[in-house]
């Protein structure tokens, strides 16, 4: 679908999008009925060439990925999300916690060479407190200057400043002190209470998720946003959690010091945990995952970086979705441990060059990038 020729509602089959189209092309803000439609077509094409037209105005063929790692400092978990395969309890032989040391150490293997960024979440552990987290960025930062550290969900650094006995202000300002750069996404879930109470009763509060993100957004720290779908919500619960993004991304803007850099749609992974013994839910399909990318693409107008998460939805099909509103591969992701717990198929890691070559081959122009979307051109492949 690069590069569409024809105008845009030539694309569209369904006569209840032709409307959106419309819309679309005269980059008017979509409603909520717009994004209940957007998941009733079954029009997929339609709906892709919609989200690509957006995608293209905003990043023409460019498409951003990251060198980077992932790690999570301890699996201990005293909280309760019946969708997670990853938290151990206390005793548990699969139970670690990582001292700064540890992570140095780890961080210094050459594998990790060319890592711009470190994205680090983990579990709810009475143990740690501010001082440990002090304590880890500061010699990561003494180790490693230019890493650029990625660090706690909007849940994870509530829990923590409260186990601190601080607020979530005084947390985010000891931590940034000590060498902390943004917030990754993770821990929205859906912010509907009534299945937030049923996938994840241990942080049902979603008002709290949205609470600290606009706090950091205050304070000049961006952040990332996620959705968890394919689990028991249906599409009203899907457009609300996506309209509340926005709202607090409109705030976000004219506050006018930090934001949302890119929304990211997580696929469940339906293996090893509670919720899918209970409800019995298939695996997402690809239909599926490619229209949560199109839908956020045309819902988001003020989120600028849409990302293909190929670890949940395969290297394959994050290549397709950059035709379906994508513009960002996420990363080499060295070493996730979260998703892969939870059943991911895909592949531990993804060389720098393999993503340049997923990119290339689906038609669009590969730029690496750091987590502020700093740009670094990537050299064309020579012939050996
Ligand atoms: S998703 Fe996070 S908070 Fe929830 S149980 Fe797993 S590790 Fe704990």
């Amino acid at each position: 679908m690069v590069g569409l020729a024809l105008p845009l509602d030539r694309y569209v089959s369904d006569e209840a999008l032709r409307p959106i189209a419309r819309k679309v092309m005269d980059g008017e803000r979509l409603s909520f009925e717009d994004g209940l439609a957007l998941y009733a077509t079954k029009d997929l094409n339609g709906l892709g060439a919609m989200a690509h037209h957006v995608r293209q105005k905003r990043h023409g063929l460019k498409t951003y990925f990251v060198q980077s790692r992932r790690l999570s400092y301890t699996n201990i978990c005293y909280t309760q999300c019946q969708f997670c395969a990853f938290q151990a309890k206390p005793g548990d032989p699969r139970a670690y916690v990582l001292s700064a040391d540890d992570i140095v150490k780890d961080l210094s293997d050459p594998k990790n060479r060319g890592v711009r960024e470190l994205h680090m979440v983990a579990g709810h552990y009475p143990k740690l407190k501010i001082e440990y987290f002090e304590d880890l960025f500061r010699k990561l930062k003494a180790a490693f200057p230019d890493l650029h550290l990625k660090v706690f969900t909007m849940v994870e650094m509530g829990y923590y400043a409260k186990n601190s006995g601080i607020s979530v202000e005084e947390f985010l300002d000891r931590c940034v002190a000590a060498g902390l750069e943004s917030c990754p996404g993770g821990g929205a879930e859906i912010f509907d209470a009534e299945i937030r109470e049923k996938i994840c009763v241990g942080k049902k509060d979603a008002d709290i998720w949205l609470q600290n993100a606009e706090i950091c957004h205050a304070k000049g720290v961006p952040t990332n946003c996620t959705m968890l779908y394919g689990h028991i919500e249906e599409p009203k619960h899907r457009v609300d959690h996506l309209l509340r993004l926005r709202d607090l991304q409109d705030r976000s803007i004219a506050r006018g010091k930090a934001k949302f850099l890119a929304y990211i749609p997580l696929a469940y992974q339906n293996e090893d945990n509670e919720l899918s013994r209970t409800y019995a839910i298939p695996e997402t399909t690809g239909a599926m995952d490619l229209r949560e990318i199109a839908v956020a693409r045309l819902l988001l107008d003020n989120i600028e970086h849409i990302k293909a998460y190929w670890v949940m939805i395969s290297p394959g099909l994050a290549q397709v979705a950059l035709s379906y509103g994508a513009n960002d591969l996420d990363g080499t992701i060295i070493e996730e441990e979260i998703a892969h717990r939870a059943g991911a198929k895909s592949p531990q890691g993804l060389a720098k060059s393999e993503l340049a070559r997923l990119i290339r081959e689906a038609g669009f122009e590969p730029m690496e990038r750091d987590n502020l979307y700093r740009e670094y051109e990537v050299e064309a492949p020579t012939l050996a």
